[in-house]
């Protein structure tokens, strides 16, 4: 007896000593560890910037008015819009946008890049699927009430890059994030609204999720072309419409795919319309002097200073001075001021050598006239523009 209980004291003994042990020797396969060497930053003079808009509705979407895709084609034309992704709700179509939007014989354009695309409609939110070729549209949409696992092998399938809308809107975004290659930080003029998104993103960001931010104007209405067609909704389209705001990207070449693959690596910024002033974004690894790296990029953190650089390109107004915020890692870093035909705004900052680290930034100053969409620019305010972040040890098999 005394030696039964004597075996169970040492069992006991035994299996705390082991629970001890576990718990110190316990290893989170998760944590962020040292990343690797990253794959080279690309060049950042091989390419050129493209603007388009990529949230859009045409008279295949039913909450839509007065815009026929050639209308959309032939606006997006005369503003100097490079591309452009018609966005029809799939769910008015059934799923089967490829033939409403894109047999549209009017969805065509000698000049204009024409992205293949659908808005996802779903119960747990809404997101920009988009092509630089066709793809089934319908096997997305079938699958849309299903678990984010089973909508990211149709995903992953199909090729296509998903996008989330208005994030926080009235039909927010509820699906995984880590089903979707970018994300609206900017939908329609109305800038006010999309605090939230951003608080999102900045969120994304900081949990070592490499996500592209967009605009989108998500306009519905067009200018209708007699009195007899017009609707409530015609304020619409002289408020929102193609380009507010208006999305840059710096593409390779121009195509559709390059499009698409800026919007895969970050290399882009949101301006509130196509007039007003584009922000770029760089840093200068080895503070040579010579900006190597841009927004959209992922360098490795060496532990010394890195120099950065953020000016604006096409100034209406030379006289303008414009306010340009610096975000790191979600928290305010510094704010700036900047003048002249060409303005810049320069600093410096030490990235943790181990660790996460991303900046972005935001511009504010006089709104620019948009006369085509001419109430738009007072419903943006001062927002200009904002940057992708550059992105320092982001783990890229995250
Ligand atoms: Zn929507
Ligand atoms: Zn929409």
């Amino acid at each position: 007896m005394r030696t039964l209980l004597l075996l169970a004291g040492l069992l006991i003994a035994d299996c705390f000593s082991n629970a001890l042990l576990a718990q110190t020797a316990h290893i989170n396969p998760w944590e962020p560890v040292e990343v690797g060497s990253l794959p080279p930053v690309a060049s950042i003079n091989d390419g050129l910037w493209l603007k388009g808009d990529l949230h859009l509705h045409s008279r295949h979407s039913q909450d839509s008015s007065n815009n026929s895709v050639a209308k959309i084609v032939a606006f997006s034309t005369s503003v100097g819009m490079d591309y452009i992704c018609i966005s029809d709700h799939d769910n008015h179509a059934g799923g089967d946008v490829a033939h409403h939007t894109w047999a549209d014989p009017e969805f065509k354009s000698d000049s204009l890049l024409l992205l293949y695309g659908a808005e996802w409609t779903t119960a747990r939110g809404h997101a920009v699927a988009m092509s630089s070729r066709p793809y089934d549209h319908q096997r997305i949409y079938d699958v849309r009430d299903q678990r984010d696992i089973v909508i990211q092998a149709v995903k992953k399938e199909l090729g296509i890059h998903l996008s989330a809308n208005h994030p926080a809107g009235k039909n927010p975004f509820l699906f995984s994030y880590d089903l979707v290659d970018s994300i609206e930080v900017w939908n329609s003029s109305v800038w006010t609204t999309n605090t939230k998104a951003v608080f999102i993103w900045d969120r994304l960001l900081s949990s070592g999720r490499k996500l592209t931010g967009r605009g989108g104007s998500d306009s519905h209405h067009g200018v209708p072309d007699t009195p007899e067609q017009a609707t409530k909704y015609n304020i619409e389209a002289t408020q929102n419409y193609v380009g507010t705001p208006t999305t840059w990207v710096f593409a390779k070449e121009r195509s559709s795919q390059a499009v698409v693959d800026a919007l895969n690596n970050g290399r882009v910024s949101i301006s509130a319309n196509p007039y007003a002033p584009r922000v770029e974004f760089y840093a200068s690894l080895n503070q040579n002097g010579k900006m190597d790296t841009m927004m959209g990029d992922n360098a490795k953190s060496t532990g010394n200073p890195v120099d950065f650089r953020v000016q604006l390109s096409g100034i209406k107004a030379p006289d303008a001075v414009y306010t340009i915020r610096v975000i790191k890692n979600g928290d305010s870093f510094g704010v700036f001021k900047a003048t002249g035909k060409e303005p810049v705004a320069q600093f410096t900052d030490t990235p943790a050598r181990l660790g996460r680290t991303y900046y972005r930034v935001e511009v504010e100053g006089p709104p620019s006239e948009y006369p085509q969409v001419p109430e738009s620019s007072a419903l943006s305010g001062n927002m200009v523009g904002l940057s992708n972040p550059i992105y320092f040890n982001f783990d890229p098999n995250f």
